[in-house]
């Protein structure tokens, strides 16, 4: 079943009481941006305050550095004035569960979701699957504060990235709504 119409019906009650979010400027007006993970029991607008027009939110699977959220966040600051990063990856993230081999076998089997077992995922799809050259970096991570880490240092050695821009490194914590700070991150982070 399509989620189509309750998104659209959803959207229609939104867009009566847009108010004056109109006028709303292009920049963040709270000159910051994020990057977390798409998990879905994360909102960043609610776990870090955000209304609409305060800061940029880039998420991908993991709130991973990749390539393409690198391009964001350059765009963030040269275009759009932001002065401020965080890097927040989460507890019980889905990118923990499997390795590039694992998520490599299951689409070279099918391109059907596969099924999550006792012992990992597991492909109940019907062939073909993908070609043998459909190669992704996948970016899975086996321990929070080093993936943390690594994307601060990532983003902070990136020569695009100037050093006067603080990246803070945070896990939030899915089990209780808390950020808890990465002090290894952060100080990788800090602005030189
Ligand atoms: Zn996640």
């Amino acid at each position: 079943m399509s989620v189509l119409t309750e998104v659209l019906s959803a959207n229609e009650a939104y867009a009566e009481s847009f108010g004056d979010k109109a006028a709303l400027a292009l920049p963040p007006a709270r000159g910051f941006a994020i990057l977390t993970c798409m998990d879905a029991r994360l909102d960043p607008a609610k776990y870090a305050g955000l209304s609409e027009g305060d800061a940029h939110v880039i998420r991908n699977a993991g709130g991973r550095a990749s390539d393409d959220a690198i391009r964001s966040l350059v765009i963030s600051y040269k275009l759009l004035g932001t002065k401020e990063w965080f890097v927040i990856h989460h507890s019980d993230c889905g990118m923990e569960f499997f390795t590039d081999d694992v998520i490599r076998g299951l689409l070279a089997s099918s391109l059907e979701t596969a099924a999550l077992g006792s012992d990992g995922f597991t492909d109940v799809g019907e062939g073909p699957g993908a070609r043998e050259g459909d190669y992704i970096d996948w970016l899975t991570i086996s321990d929070q504060v080093e993936s943390v880490t690594e994307d601060v240092r990532r983003i902070r050695e990136h020569p695009l990235v100037p050093g006067r821009i603080p990246i803070h490194g945070y896990i939030y914590a899915v089990s209780t709504g808390r950020l808890i700070e990465v002090p290894e991150a952060t100080e990788v982070g800090a602005a030189r």
